[in-house]
């Protein structure tokens, strides 16, 4: 995935701002974002938990991307590679935290205003959980074509592929 490596090697800070972001991580990003960010950050990664094929539930990622799954030829079922790990572990979190911050939402853990600010099918329905519902939901399983995946990754998707800066 195309998006992934670039997310991956790049400061997502910078990229959530529609720059390359290439030369630096996060963590030494000139641009000052606070303890927010990060705090944001690590609430979404320890509080998600992805459904049910929903894909893969260390990164998030489809299956068919994250090198921890190998489908089983006599099933087609997904199973996991002992001994190997997401090789995008945490950037899609990382990513999608970054766009929100830009947005300027997440990091006051406002994030049911940030939710009914963008639209997308089923988050409307969301009444006044806040951060906690919000989470939840973006844990839940999303399918586009043959890919399972969930909410957060339908998020990032529309987000960043919608053109140079994902901020609208
Ligand atoms: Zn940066
Ligand atoms: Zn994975």
């Amino acid at each position: 995935m195309r998006l992934m490596q670039e997310w991956n090697k790049a400061c997502v800070i910078c990229k959530a701002k529609g720059e390359d972001g290439i030369g630096h991580m996060a963590d030494r990003c000139p641009y000052d974002v606070g303890g927010g960010y990060w705090k944001c950050m690590e609430r979404v990664r320890t509080e998600i938990r992805f459904k049910k094929f929903s894909g893969c539930f260390g990164c998030g990622l489809w299956q068919g991307i994250c090198h921890r799954w190998v489908r089983n030829p006599s099933n087609a079922r997904w199973q996991r590679r002992s001994g190997v790990r997401c090789q995008y572990s945490g950037v899609l979190v990382r990513a999608v935290v970054a766009i929100w911050g830009e947005k300027g939402r997440c990091f006051e853990d406002d994030m049911d205003s940030m939710m009914r600010s963008i639209e997308m099918p089923g988050l409307q329905d969301l009444s006044h959980g806040g951060f906690e519902q919000g989470v939840q939901f973006l844990g839940k399983r999303w399918q586009i074509g043959e890919m399972e995946t969930n909410r957060l990754v339908q998020m990032f998707l529309r987000w960043a592929e919608a053109g140079e800066s994902p901020v609208g």
